[in-house]
C-alpha cells in the first residue's frame, strides 16, 4: 500500500519530462492515436514470474522498453522481491546508477532511459510469517537466510532507505485515520523539490537523487562536523564509497524537508540510520 501511494506524492511532470516519458510509453505498442501526453509520474509493478524482456526491456527485433523503463521518472515496485529472477535483479543496478537502461540483442542495441525510485518488498521469510514474534513460521535459519540472500549486496547497496515493518495491529490500524493524507504530505514534496531544484539549478540538475559525488564531496561539501560519523563508517568499511554518497544525498533531501540550508549532524545520522535499520534489525 506505501508503494503503491508514492507516486501520489510526486510532482506533476513537467513539460519536457511529460514528453519523454510519453515517448516511451508510445513504443510499448500503444496505437499513436491512444496515446496521450502523460502528467502523471507512472507506476510499474511488473509480476515475479513476469519475464527479463518484459521487466528490463528486450524481445526479439529491435529491443523494446521494458517495466523499468516505464517506470521512467516515476516508481517501480517490485513486491516479494526475492522472487524475481536474479539476472532481473542484477540488471535493475545499472540504471540505479546511470538512469538508462542499455539492451543488447543480436539486431541492435537500444538505450531507453529509466530514472525510477525502485521500492523491493520482502517478506522476512519464504512462509512470511517470521515478521513480530514470528511464532507460526515454519522456515529454517538456513532457509530465511538463502531467501533474503536473493538481494544481493550491490544491489541493496543502490537501496537508500530500508525499512523493517513490523505487523499492525488491530487497534493501530483502527488510528490510521488520525495521520496525514497522501495530499498534505505531496504539498511538503513539492516544496522540498522546489528547494533542491533552486539550489542545483547552477549544476543544471533538479533533484537530490541526480547529483555526481563529484559535486556532493566538491561544491556541496558538508563540515568536518556534520559528515564526522560517514567518515567514521567509511573508515570501519561499514559503508561502502558509493553508500557514502547516497546517504549524503538522503540527508540533503531531509534537510530540504526540514526547511534547513544544509544537512546538519543530525540529518545524516538520520540518513545514515534509514540506510541501515533493517540490517541492524536482522
Ligand atoms: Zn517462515
Amino acid at each position: 500500500m506505501l508503494a503503491e501511494r508514492l507516486p501520489g506524492l510526486l510532482p506533476d511532470l513537467g513539460d519536457h519530462e511529460s514528453m519523454e516519458v510519453t515517448a516511451i510509453h508510445s513504443l510499448c505498442g500503444l496505437p499513436a492515436s491512444q496515446v496521450q501526453l502523460l502528467r502523471r509520474p507512472p507506476f510499474e509493478n511488473p509480476h515475479h514470474s513476469a519475464t527479463a524482456a518484459a521487466i528490463i526491456g528486450g524481445g526479439s527485433g529491435l529491443p523494446r522498453p521494458g517495466a523499468a523503463s516505464r517506470a521512467h521518472r516515476g516508481v517501480l515496485f517490485l513486491d516479494e522481491a526475492p522472487e524475481y529472477e536474479r539476472r532481473v535483479l542484477d540488471a535493475l543496478r545499472q540504471p540505479l546508477e546511470s538512469g538508462e537502461l542499455v539492451i543488447h540483442r543480436s539486431a541492435g542495441t537500444a538505450a531507453y532511459p529509466a530514472r525510477f525510485q525502485l521500492v523491493l518488498a520482502a517478506n522476512p521469510c519464504p512462509c512470511g510469517k517470521a515478521a513480530g514474534k514470528g511464532l507460526d513460521c515454519t522456515c529454517t535459519p538456513v532457509m530465511r537466510r538463502r531467501y533474503l540472500a536473493r538481494l544481493s549486496g550491490p544491489l541493496l547497496d543502490r537501496v537508500d532507505i530500508q525499512l523493517q515493518v513490523e505487523r499492525v495491529s488491530l487497534a493501530e490500524f483502527g488510528q490510521a485515520a488520525a495521520e496525514e493524507d497522501t495530499a498534505a504530505v505531496a504539498g511538503r514534496v513539492l516544496e522540498a523539490r522546489a528547494r533542491q531544484s533552486e539550489r542545483l539549478r547552477c549544476f543544471g540538475l533538479e533533484t537530490n537523487s541526480q547529483v555526481p559525488g563529484r559535486i556532493l564531496r566538491g561544491e556541496l561539501r558538508l563540515t568536518p562536523a556534520a559528515t564526522r560519523i560517514l567518515d567514521l563508517s567509511l573508515e570501519r568499511g561499514v559503508l561502502t564509497a558509493r553508500g557514502y554518497d547516497r546517504v549524503l544525498r538522503l540527508a540533503w533531501t531531509l534537510a530540504d524537508l526540514g526547511h534547513r540550508e544544509a544537512p546538519g549532524p543530525d540529518d545524516i545520522g538520520q540518513a545514515l540510520g534509514l540506510r541501515q535499520a533493517a540490517a541492524v534489525a536482522a
